[in-house]
């Protein structure tokens, strides 16, 4: 029996409105090089200076994930060489990075919650990119300098769900700061998997192989699997010391397999050195106070959901798994809606016809609120709220206007319901004699007769009700 040890590194990308050490713009999809500057190319003699809303937002990250804001970092140099880097080095923090020791919730189905340690985040910038054509590549250097802030984990998780738990609390903190868009389409969130095995029980850590840029929480699943699966089987085969090496392993996402793409450099061979063109980091007490004043996080959103509305753990999480879906839902229940049966109409009945979230949901909150209503008032059943939201998701009408126009009304009108129970009781006076003798279940009969004499559109708490009072 094996066990999966997984650290993980995030790249998340600030959403700052400069890059790091330079005022060029940090927007995505412009013309190739055109947001660079001496400082971003590497020319000999520009010189860096640091963006304080990078440090600004790092401050409040640390907040977010109870670590440790060190209120004196310092930006080392990173030396390799690739063509999308200009300088032949990277600026980066090293021994003293901007935050440590934090941790990170996850939440699992039965309620039950998991701290999983962040050893570190530390800012750098990123490189340009590389785009590869027929015969030949181009660089482009407009990413080049953008803000980055490398968040590192302890290898305490333990499978690929644990992984992707991690990974989804840690884009909707982000989120919720907005100190990131974290689109991963666009590299703005960005994984790097490490992953070994070993057999169950064994405390050391065996050789690790890095998975590298991983952009959608179904690719990083997938390679974990893969990749696990494939160490298993080497050690199995007896193969272990030859197969897995320390090496950094590209996912190709339309194989679903994992290739060697080179071997991973220890630290020492990156030669780190303090910078000596930027000075160490120093926040300011003010600064380090206004910034690790936060908004609400989803854990605490999670709790304030369970004890003010009475919702469960697991509910409440998916709620708070993005800051706009728990909005959505704060303002179904500004509109009125009641808190448990809104939990059912957004998370199972609305996501159900609505791929991609809130966002993309034609029906807004205070409309499906309003349905939430109508169904909690009696004015129509459930069964007839699935059909009223199918309609609602096509066309753009009031939930009133659209019960009118499906003729999805119930009757709970008293006097309306007891004509047809008493029209039922006249045409079957054998099943009342039958009932009354003692034939209890010929209940469920009567109650069938009058949905069907209402085409189901009789409020079936009143005609059960109303039986009752006629036939006892
Ligand atoms: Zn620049």
């Amino acid at each position: 029996m094996f066990e999966t040890v997984i650290g993980l590194e995030v790249h998340v990308q600030l959403n700052t409105d400069t890059k790091i050490f330079c005022s060029c713009p940090t927007s995505f999809g412009d013309e190739e090089n055109k947001n660079v500057c001496p400082v971003c190319l590497g020319l000999p003699g520009a010189l860096p200076v640091l963006n304080e809303n990078a440090v600004k937002k790092s401050i409040s990250f640390g907040t977010a994930i109870n670590a440790t804001v060190n209120q004196k970092s310092v930006f080392n140099r990173k030396n390799y060489f690739y063509p999308d880097l200009p300088k032949g080095y990277q600026i980066s923090q090293f021994e003293v990075p901007i935050v440590e020791n934090g941790e990170i919730n996850i939440d699992f189905e039965d309620g039950s919650v998991k701290r999983i340690g962040v050893t570190r985040a530390h800012l750098e910038e990123d490189a340009g990119k590389n785009v590869h054509e027929e015969g030949h590549s181009n660089v482009d250097l407009n990413r080049a300098g953008t803000p980055l802030l490398e968040i590192v984990s302890e290898p305490e998780l333990r499978s690929s769900d644990e992984a992707v738990a991690y990974l989804k609390k840690l884009h909707a903190i982000i989120r919720y700061l907005n100190i990131g868009d974290a689109n991963m389409q666009e590299g703005s969130f960005r994984c790097d998997a490490n992953v070994s095995i070993r057999p169950k029980g064994d405390e050391k850590l065996y050789t690790r192989v890095e998975i590298k840029n991983l952009n959608s929480f179904k690719f990083i699943q997938k390679a974990i699997d893969y990749e696990v699966q494939r160490q298993i089987e080497a050690w199995e085969d007896g193969v272990y010391e030859q197969e897995v090496v320390q090496e950094t392993r590209l996912f190709n996402s339309d194989t679903g397999i994992t290739r060697s793409m080179r071997g991973k450099e220890d630290s020492a061979e990156y030669r780190y050195f303090p910078d000596p063109d930027l000075l160490p980091v120093i926040i300011p007490d003010e600064m380090m106070s206004e910034y690790s004043k936060i908004p609400e996080l989803p854990d605490e959103k999670k709790e304030r959901f369970v004890s003010e509305f009475g919702i469960k753990e697991y509910d409440a999480s998916v709620l708070t798994s993005s800051v706009e879906l728990a909005k959505y839902y704060e303002d179904m229940l500004d509109n009125g809606a009641d808190a448990k049966l809104s939990v059912t109409w957004l998370t199972t009945e609305l996501f159900g016809r609505v791929d991609g979230g809130v966002e993309n949901s034609p029906v807004d909150a205070k409309t499906l609120a309003s349905l939430v209503c109508r169904i909690k008032d009696g004015t129509i059943s459930g069964k007839a709220g699935k059909e009223v939201l199918g309609y609602l998701v096509d066309n753009q009408i009031s939930v009133d206007d659209a019960i009118e126009k499906l003729g999805l009304k119930q009757i709970s009108d008293d006097g309306a319901i007891l004509k047809l129970i008493d029209e039922i009781i006249a045409s079957n006076p054998d099943k009342v004699a039958e009932y009354k003798g003692g034939k209890e279940k010929l209940f469920g009969f009567f109650v069938g007769q009058v949905m069907k004499a209402s085409k189901g559109s009789a409020n079936p708490a009143k005609v059960n009700e109303l039986l009752k009072s006629r036939i006892g």
